[in-house]
């Protein structure tokens, strides 16, 4: 399942997060590797501008659900994800 990295603004606190398909790609994503405006779309602020950055790698950070669609921040990859959160499941 998904891993994510949170985007933390200038007080530490987390505004945002980047998806991720595997640990791996979350390792090995670089930031610096991925256009400036690409960044800017995703994080709807402006990255190079010390407003906010992305968190470093701070170990295994996966197997969360998410809600709505998205795609892994290193590869592109389309995530799986969970309309409804798991609120519709029947108990077991
Ligand atoms: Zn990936």
């Amino acid at each position: 399942m998904t891993h994510v990295r949170g985007i933390i603004d200038d007080t530490g606190d987390t505004v945002d997060q980047l998806y991720f398909c595997s640990d791996s790609c979350d390792i090995y994503f670089d930031p610096n590797n991925v256009e400036v405006e690409v960044l800017q779309t995703t994080l709807g602020m402006n990255w190079k501008n010390d407003i906010a950055r992305l968190e470093p790698y701070g170990g295994w950070n996966g197997c969360h659900e998410i809600l709505t669609p998205q795609k892994c921040s290193n590869c592109g990859t389309t995530l799986y994800h969970h309309p409804q959160g798991g609120e519709n499941e029947p108990i077991r």
